[in-house]
């Protein structure tokens, strides 16, 4: 299948006609649990020496069929969806550290990350180091003996900021640790981490993945190429007997898919933020369209920061598709089909002006979401980053003039005029 082209790919990866009724789109299989054939067949299911379904906190149909295209448009090997991009990030770094290990991030990211990584991993015992991603040595000098993986956003949530994945990519493989590579924002159709270096491919589906703003999920991206077992005991839960499955070595057994394996089987069978089937379906259905979808995003994207560019209230836009912009090279580089449809701009007016504009806009929707059909606003230091300290809300580029637009699929002359009013008022 993976020969084909990408629109192809986004149709029909994991998802064949349903052989026993002829149903053409994707069934949800809205079941908890499935028969098995025999107490012999239920031993293998149970002892991972067959594949198969046992329980849909492991493993549904629906699900199993997203999972299937979303790792065919990234090039893994394997995926696993998971709840949220939140339960994505959550499974994968646990799959990887334990009590008093350290990964390094990017410090532009998506605020709920940060936070995540900042306070809620500390009270489980693992500590993240924050650099600035814009020089890639950063990540080099924060190496210490006990990172165990190394996180960014392809492109950087709020807006407007593209990673340099490929020399990341080298101190990670350098330091003999994993490249996790958030790619919500860019989508695979944008950029492939893989070809660049990355490991581990995350996502939150919520976003354009799913594109309509009707579902929450996230899916880990098992990369394939990481040896694990390079150094003795480093990733013990890939390497080491696995005391839940009588001492099955993940790494060993699954080889390029054991790391996706390990997620699945500890991870979410013990953990437990499992997909619900219906949104699987949602999501699968969505990515139908996701090539259609980015393409006229990102055009359209590209045509509102320029309006904006050249507004008088509007002190500065970061959008990577600008060619003034510091990121465009990068984004040339990454990205070259398009710089996403998220970006942010600073109002002169300050707090004040950003707030002006969410309030003022009316085909814009004012909510904490982004990548869906409908145009979307946000201030974010009112509203998502308002948890970070002034310094990290400044650090991760949501100060407090700063607002993020995601440009959906309305027409884009009435989305500039939205705009224009809700300025001018
Ligand atoms: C939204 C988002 C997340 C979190 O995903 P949820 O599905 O909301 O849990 C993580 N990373 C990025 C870049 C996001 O935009």
């Amino acid at each position: 299948m993976s020969e084909h082209g990408f629109e192809t790919l986004a149709i029909h990866a994991g998802a064949a006609p349903e052989p026993t009724t002829g149903a053409r789109a994707l069934p949800i299989y809205q079941t908890t649990s499935y028969v098995f054939e025999d107490a012999d067949e239920a031993a293998a299911l149970f002892n991972l020496q067959t594949f198969g379904n046992i329980y849909s906190r492991l493993t549904n149909p629906t699900v199993s069929a997203l999972e299937e295209r979303v790792a065919t448009l990234e090039g893994g090997t394997a995926g696993v969806a998971v709840a949220s991009g939140h339960a994505a990030q959550f499974i994968a770094l646990h799959t990887l550290m334990s009590v008093g290990d350290e990964f390094i991030a990017a410090n532009k990211l998506y605020g709920g990350s940060i936070t995540q990584f900042s306070t809620t991993f500390a009270k489980m015992g693992l500590t993240c180091h924050f650099v600035d991603s814009s020089d890639p040595e950063n990540f080099a000098r924060a190496l210490t003996p006990k990172v165990k993986a190394i996180f960014v956003e392809s492109l950087a949530n709020p807006g407007g900021v593209v990673t340099d994945l490929e020399p990341v990519a080298r101190i990670a493989a350098d330091a003999g640790v994993p490249l996790i590579v958030d790619n919500t924002l860019a989508t695979p159709y944008l950029c492939r981490p893989f070809e660049w270096g990355a490991d581990i491919v995350l996502h939150s589906a919520t976003k354009f993945l799913g594109g309509h703003g009707n579902s929450v999920g996230g899916l880990i991206i098992d990369g394939g190429k990481f040896n694990w077992a390079a150094e003795p005991g480093k990733y013990p839960a890939l390497t080491e007997p696995s005391p839940g499955y009588h001492g099955l070595r993940f790494y060993e057994t699954f080889g390029d898919f054991g790391f996706a394996i390990s997620c699945r089987a500890v991870g979410l069978r013990d953990l437990g933020p499992s997909l619900a089937p219906f949104n699987a379906f949602l999501i699968a259905t969505g990515i139908e369209t996701l090539p259609l979808r980015m393409q006229r995003q990102c055009e359209s994207a590209l045509e509102v920061a320029r309006f904006l560019d050249g507004h008088p209230a509007i002190e500065w836009v970061s959008y990577a598709g600008l060619e003034n912009d510091p990121h465009y090279d990068l984004a040339r580089k990454y990205m070259p089909k398009g710089a996403g449809a998220v970006f942010t701009v600073g109002l002169k007016a300050g707090f004040e002006g950003g707030v002006k504009l969410v309030e003022g806009v009316e085909i814009f929707s004012h909510l904490a979401n982004i990548g869906d059909a409908k145009s979307l606003v946000l201030h974010p230091a009112s509203t998502t980053h308002r948890q970070l300290t002034p310094e990290q809300a400044a650090a991760a580029g949501a100060g407090p003039e700063v607002v993020r637009i995601s440009v959906g699929l309305e027409t884009v002359e009435d989305l500039i005029r939205d705009l224009d009013q809700a300025l001018s008022e």
